[in-house]
């Protein structure tokens, strides 16, 4: 990353802590709850901060900065991802672990909120270093994670194989395997069917709901999407196998766009083995920003958060943005989108999907009893449709947008869960 990125990077992730918190006040002020749990649910209940000395290939020791956020649990476990980047800093962590305590309470699952992360370029380091950060963060995070405490799973930057490495780390210091005690490992190493596509696979549920409610089919619909790595990927590939045209495609560097169609399959394999999409044969190159404004039915952002700013949205042209990424979309951005009557998905809803696998995956570990596909995608389209289902009944009942309808369903379940409970002592 040049350096002026990393300095926009950095505002915009202390800024995205506050949105966090913006979206948060909105609804909870309109919600008649009592004020108290308004400061216990705005703060994380733990931050911690971790250093990790890394011995790198060429003998030097490099020092790493990891965190993890664990903001509320009054529902269960903590439970988020775990992200490698350079921009990760506190700020970014305890906002990602806010919004992931509303999206576990919104798909009703038995957890809390939290979000870890490791400031670095995974795409600089060399496998062996990748895994001796891997270890030795998750050693310094080891006390205050577990499978009934605290459940890590992939998230930007991070994969099957980091988590493989959470799992054997973990299981070492406590002497048996713990499959229980981190999500979205391979198949082969306890890992559920279906984890790796789900958090595309519930992006395409959501907007099929949505759309049925329009009495709008997918197919033939134009769609652009930003970001094509784990999230990206799938969820452009189950679009397009149901009918959809995905017209638009970018990475963090590079993009591609082809008002016939993009043959994903391809565009995927260049960029799993490019780790980009400059020069892609085919289509014409495209910017992140135009990628955002072009002419389309959908557009997805399925990159990092705050990349729909006030800046963009008013060229938006898109009717409907579903939000595949965890806080995309700024607060003013918001409201733009919403006064040009855009129909927002929000990311507490439209990326559940993962983390819903991610919890069938930690039943099927704390079992040892594994499902099949069929299993696995039938019960996660439940969990979806059913929780798209409640997020339009309230937006009718409440005359509001789905991200308020959303925000509001979440915060009084836990809002609900921390009045039951009670204070200790
Ligand atoms: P990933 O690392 O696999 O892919 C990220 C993609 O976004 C890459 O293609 C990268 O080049 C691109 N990108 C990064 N910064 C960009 C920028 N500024 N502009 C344009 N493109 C950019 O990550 P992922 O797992 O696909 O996660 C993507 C988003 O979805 C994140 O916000 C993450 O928190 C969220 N999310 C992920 C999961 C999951 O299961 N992996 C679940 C829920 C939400």
């Amino acid at each position: 990353m040049e350096n002026t990125d990393l300095l926009r990077a950095k505002s915009s992730h202390a800024e995205f802590w506050q949105h966090a918190h913006q979206y948060f006040d909105r609804v909870y002020q309109t919600m008649n709850l009592d004020p108290i749990w308004r400061e216990v649910l705005a703060s994380p209940k733990r931050v911690l901060a971790v250093s990790c000395p890394v011995k790198m290939d060429d003998g030097k020791i490099q020092v790493f900065t990891g965190y993890r956020a664990q903001h509320n649990n009054a529902r269960g476990p903590f439970k988020g991802g775990i992200r490698f980047d350079v921009s990760v800093n506190r700020d970014e962590v305890m906002a990602l672990a806010m919004l992931q305590t509303w999206k576990n309470a919104l798909v009703d699952l038995p957890f809390g909120g939290a979000k870890g992360g490791v400031v670095c370029d995974p795409k600089k380091l060399s496998f062996g270093e990748k895994e001796r950060l891997t270890r030795r963060y998750t050693s310094e995070i080891l006390p205050i994670i577990g499978p009934a405490h605290d459940i890590p799973a992939p998230d930007a930057g991070t994969d099957a194989q980091v988590m493989s490495w959470v799992l054997d780390t973990y299981s070492m210091m406590v002497g048996h395997q713990e499959l229980g005690v981190v999500t979205g490992k391979p198949v082969h190493l306890g890992g559920s069917v279906g984890r790796e596509e789900a958090t595309g696979r519930g992006v395409m549920y959501v907007l099929r709901a949505f759309l049925a409610t329009q009495h709008k089919p997918l197919e033939n619909t134009r769609i652009a999407i930003q970001g094509f790595g784990n999230v990206g990927f799938h969820a452009a590939q189950l679009l397009d196998e149901m009918g959809a045209t995905i017209i638009g495609i970018t990475e963090r560097k590079s993009g591609i766009f082809d008002e016939n169609g993009i043959d994903v399959a391809a565009a995927g394999l260049y960029y799993r083995e490019r780790g980009d999409l400059v020069d892609y044969p085919h289509g014409d190159a495209i910017t992140n920003e135009e990628l955002l404004t072009c002419d389309c039915d959908i557009l997805i952002p399925a990159a990092m958060e705050s990349t729909v700013t006030a800046e963009v949205a008013p060229h938006i042209k898109a009717r409907i943005v579903v939000e595949a990424a965890n806080g995309p979309t700024t607060p003013d951005a918001d409201e733009i989108l919403r006064d040009n009557g855009v129909t927002v998905l929000p990311d507490i809803l439209a990326n559940a999907g993962g983390v819903t696998v991610s919890y069938f995956e930690w039943v099927q570990g704390l079992q040892n009893f594994f499902w099949s596909a069929e299993e696995v995608n039938n019960e996660l389209q439940k969990i979806m449709d059913r929780a798209f289902a409640a997020v339009n009944a309230k937006a009718d009942e409440a005359d509001c947008d789905y991200r308020t309808a959303a925000y509001t369903i979440a915060i009084s379940r836990v809002a609900e869960a921390c009045r039951l409970k009670g204070l200790f002592p």
